[in-house]
């Protein structure tokens, strides 16, 4: 299960909490250094387990949890609702166009799980909004990356629009644009590059693509295993191309949680979906309510 450590410390803390009948100051003060150093110990991003704590205890002070019943599970209750705050309190919707398509760009660093999930998102607008999707790809700067796209495109029986890796992608675009026009399909889901790091080349020929296709949807695709560094390439991303929407991937491996506790909070921008395992189904609508009841157990 991920999160097993966040979730084990956490626990242990309201443990003790309860066991002591009537909370008093002090109690107060330990659980909330027991908290913040549950958070850091799970890579979330340190201004967040500051504000987040500030909070909590703000929240517990002002409502005198310590004088009403149950103390400690008024505190449990304010730190589930909190960790829901966090991470964006409801599910953010995909945007959708008023006129037909709905324009989607993915990006984000390679490795991170973008193709993978273009081709999950593309099935899932499939099976739950009967949508005919065409995928575009406009990632040019690995070879194999179109080959990818395009099998993923037939294990999910979705077209695939690619003109090889000569084309400057930003014509790729256009034509693919054009064919889904064309075609009349009402999502088109644009796979672009990575690189293994953030770089100025890779933003300006984003930025190009963006303009071109003025996206309704940008979705940055980050790895959520590699915690901090997955918070701070989505500042990054987020910094240059505003993004709309972040899709957190490999959460089945991620076993800290700090990605998914800090990204909302660091970036403004709402985690639309979690990509939960390599299959093409393995794709969920984020719901930041409940996450935090995974997290607290
Ligand atoms: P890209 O370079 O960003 O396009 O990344 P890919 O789509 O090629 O994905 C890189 C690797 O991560 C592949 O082996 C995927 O199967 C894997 N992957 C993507 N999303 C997930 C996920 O949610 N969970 C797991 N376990 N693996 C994933």
């Amino acid at each position: 299960m991920a999160f097993e450590g966040l979730t084990e410390r956490l626990q242990k803390t309201f443990r003790n909490l309860r066991g002591k009948g009537k909370v008093s100051e002090s109690d107060l003060r330990s659980t909330m250094r027991e908290i913040r150093l549950a958070l850091l110990e799970a890579d979330v991003n340190f201004t967040v387990v500051r504000n987040f704590v500030k909070k909590v205890q703000t929240r517990a002070k002002g409502a005198d949890v310590l004088e009403g019943l149950n103390p400690a599970q008024q505190i449990v209750k304010i730190v589930d609702d909190e960790l829901t705050k966090t991470m964006g309190k409801e599910a953010t919707p995909l945007n959708k166009s008023e006129k037909i398509p709905t324009v989607i760009m993915m990006a984000g660093l390679q490795g991170a799980g973008k193709t993978t999930t273009a081709g999950k998102l593309a099935l899932k607008l499939k099976n739950e909004n009967k949508a005919r999707p065409l995928l575009i790809a406009a990632d040019v700067y690995r070879p194999a990356a179109v080959d990818q796209l395009v099998q993923v495109g037939q294990q999910v029986n979705v077209p695939v629009f690619q003109q090889g890796v000569d084309v400057d992608p930003v014509d790729i675009v256009k034509a693919g644009l054009d064919q889904a026009k064309k075609d009349k399909n009402d999502y088109v889901i644009i796979d672009t590059a990575g690189r293994l790091q953030i770089d100025q080349k890779l933003m300006d020929e984003l930025k190009r693509i963006k303009a071109l296709a003025n996206p309704d949807e940008i979705l940055l695709v980050v790895d959520a295993m590699t915690g901090q560094n997955a918070v701070s390439t989505a500042q990054g991303f987020n910094d240059d191309l505003d993004v709309s929407g972040v899709v957190l991937t490999k959460l089945d491996g991620d076993t800290r949680g700090g990605a998914a506790l800090s990204i909302r909070a660091v970036t403004k921008k709402p985690i639309k979906f979690v990509g939960q395992g390599e299959k093409m189904t393995d794709l969920d609508v984020f719901h930041p309510d409940r996450m935090a009841s995974r997290i607290l157990g």
